[in-house]
């Protein structure tokens, strides 16, 4: 007679690159969520129960170790599913973005040092404006209800929705919930940071790359078992196993940077609205300058829309002129113009600061022999090498190479014949020391400020008034406020707009909104320059009438005849390899085997616009369709008839925001 089966079968997902599950043996039923330990190969590693049913036939090994560790809650592994099943990755892959081996280490008792939890929503905001209570008291009413919904917070820069944001954060931990709160560069984010603590009496927990390890563990822990109330992070945070996830706010709904762009390719912005909906919880899109597509979404209804017209306490908003750079030029070798000198000096004079900035790091970016016209450019990437003060070397963005500035040129033998071609920041900051001397001017770029301890010191010297110009990238676009800054000039409001993909005007006046939104914000009435050869562009139009709804309706009206997104789906693939020709091949099988019906159109192969990456050709594909057809079937049954070799490398992203 046949012993009876005292073992029974689980599915487990493993954070590895499989999209199956696999099937364990285990003493006792274990409940999908479980994290486990379990055989693979000869290792042992981390995995949790899934919901699919085991394999009946295959043969199993036995569980090694069921973890001491919170289950992950039925929402999260829904999500995870949803998550793989839209960008086409490996479920395991999108897994791993949740649980890492390193994470689930019980920290040892003694260094248990930071406190979570504790914020305290009885502690008072701000007394509210009426408009911003009438926005506050219809957050904290959907909060309440308990239920999925997606609310675009419109407001100008500086019109307080940060304070309103905060208050259905409070009403969220009334209501014992969990807060996510989603923000494009945390790391940087210090200001942020002490307004959630001014509000709620302590540091929120804080998610993002930068944290040391065992940082990393107890925040996860802390988050798992429901102690870490309110969590500020950045896109990845959007995977955290919360046990009670209740709010979710994006900040900055339109940052490019909530798109992860390699492994899983994911927008965080779009599936924190997915996340929001398995956990039935309100998500909050919050931005001065909503993208296109959260725009097209509230104006169909999908999602509420809440505004708030006015900067708060009577603060104008900044008076924004084009200065034409055609009739102002700056002087030879020189980027800044006389009239935008002019308006710097009379600014610093009434003891303000002022603001400059180009969106292009290091000091050139691009070095060419004046005797040929050679140009430096990254053996391994289409790319010209920049040029950095700090070093006497030249670098690639991109991947990091560097090399010494060559003495002769490469191709014509001339000697000490490199000059350097346009401004970087580092460049700009020469001209200001220049024309400005005795004044205090700060770099403020990704290389110089990497870390939350140099963005704090930097806010610190701009609010001090140790700093008198203000010298920036990307990065000062971004949630600042610096009271007494009433100038910005953007050195080139050109750039940008050149590239001609999809979004560059878009993301152009986005970008340039929110860095003229840095003037002004307090007593003083800010004013925005903008040094431009083009004046009569769309763009600089719509940023010197501020009238951004209808410049996202001339953009819309552009995009909606041809289906291109929000009207349509994108998605794109990117085959690459060492070998081109072979890069070529698939690139050309996937062309030729490429869905053909109605309402569908797929356009390439062309080499990608930077065509060659560390060392990898590139090719891209783009697969548009009317917004009725879903691409993911599409997709499945395409890269199904191509064989990829393995070393060809295919991306799939769908919802491309870079073209790149
Ligand atoms: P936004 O997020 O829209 O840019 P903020 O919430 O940052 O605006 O508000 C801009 C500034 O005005 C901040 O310093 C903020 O503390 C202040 N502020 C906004 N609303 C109020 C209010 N009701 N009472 C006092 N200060 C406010
Ligand atoms: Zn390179």
């Amino acid at each position: 007679m046949e012993q009876p089966q005292r073992t029974t079968r689980i599915s487990v997902l493993l954070p590895y690159k499989f999209g199956m599950v696999f099937t364990y043996e285990a003493g006792a039923a274990l409940p999908p969520g479980t994290l486990v330990r379990v055989p693979l190969g000869r290792r042992a590693v981390a995995g949790v129960v899934w919901d699919d049913p085991p394999d009946p036939d295959v043969k199993t090994r036995p569980v090694t170790e069921v973890l001491d560790f919170p289950a992950m809650p039925e929402t999260l592994r829904k999500f995870i599913d949803w998550v793989a099943g839209y960008t086409l990755a490996a479920r395991g892959d999108v897994l791993a973005l949740s649980l890492k081996e390193k994470l689930l280490a019980p920290p040892p008792k003694r260094a248990r040092t930071y406190a979570f939890g504790g914020a305290d929503p009885a502690r008072p905001g701000p007394a509210l404006s009426v408009m911003q209570e009438e926005a506050a008291a219809k957050l904290r009413a959907d909060m309440r209800a308990g239920d999925f919904s997606v609310t675009l917070l419109d407001g100008v820069t500086g019109s307080g929705k940060t304070e309103v944001y905060l208050e259905a954060v409070a009403e969220a931990l009334r209501c014992q919930k969990q807060v996510l709160v989603l923000l494009p560069e945390i790391a940087l984010s210090v200001q942020m940071l002490s307004r959630f603590q001014a509000r709620f009496g302590v540091r929120p927990a804080v998610w993002h790359s930068e944290l040391t390890p065992a940082r990393r563990r107890e925040t996860y822990r802390a988050v798992a078992e429901g102690r870490a109330d309110v969590v500020v992070g950045a896109r990845s945070a959007l995977f955290l196993p919360f046990a009670a996830l209740g709010l979710i706010v994006v900040d900055e709904e339109h940052e490019t940077s909530f798109k992860q762009e390699d492994g899983v390719i994911y927008n965080a912005r779009d599936m924190a609205v997915v996340r929001a909906k398995l956990c039935a919880a309100p998500v909050l899109l919050v931005s001065a300058t909503p993208s296109l597509e959260t725009a097209e979404n509230a104006a169909q209804g999908r999602y509420k829309k809440l505004d708030l017209p006015a900067r708060h306490g009577g603060a104008t908003l900044p008076r924004v002129e084009a200065l034409d750079l055609r009739e102002a030029p700056p002087e030879r070798g020189k980027f800044l113009s006389p009239l935008l000198l002019a308006a710097m000096r009379e600014t610093l004079a009434r003891g303000e600061q002022a603001m400059l900035f180009l969106n292009r790091r290091g000091y050139a970016p691009l070095t060419l022999c004046r005797t040929c016209g050679h140009r430096l450019s990254c053996p391994n990437c289409s790319a010209w090498l920049v040029e950095h003060k700090s070093s006497p070397r030249l670098s690639c963005h991109h991947c990091g190479y560097t090399m010494q500035r060559p003495l002769h040129c490469p191709s014509c033998e001339a000697e000490g014949s490199f000059v350097p071609i346009g401004p970087g920041v580092e460049r700009i900051a020469e001209e200001v020391a220049e024309e400005f001397s005795g004044i205090e001017a700060l770099v403020m770029a990704s290389d110089v400020i990497s870390g939350p301890a140099q963005a704090e010191e930097a806010a610190r010297r701009i609010a001090e008034r140790e700093v008198g110009i203000i010298i920036g990238t990307q990065m000062v676009a971004k949630g600042w406020h610096f009271p007494h800054l009433t100038l910005v000039g953007v050195v080139d409001a050109d750039l940008g707009l050149a590239g001609g993909d999809l979004r560059a005007s878009e993301h152009t006046v986005q970008m340039l909104h929110q860095v003229a939104g840095r003037a002004g914000r307090a007593e003083a009435p800010g004013r925005v320059l903008l040094q431009s050869y083009d004046p009569s562009h769309p763009v600089i139009q719509a940023l010197l009438s501020g009238d951004l709804p209808a410049f996202l309706e001339q953009e819309a009206a552009l995009r909606r005849p041809g289906h291109w997104p929000p009207f349509g789906r994108l998605a794109a693939l990117i085959v690459s390899a060492e070998d081109e020709r072979l890069a070529d091949r698939i690139a050309r099988e996937l062309a030729r085997t490429a869905p053909r019906e109605p309402g569908v159109e797929v356009l390439g192969p062309a080499p990608a616009p930077i065509a060659l990456l560390r060392g990898r050709h590139r090719r891209r594909l783009l697969l548009k369709t009317q917004r009725e057809i879903a691409v993911q079937p599409l997709l499945r049954d395409w890269l199904g008839r191509v064989p990829i070799p393995r070393n060809v490398k295919l991306d799939v992203d769908v919802d491309p925001v870079s073209f790149m």
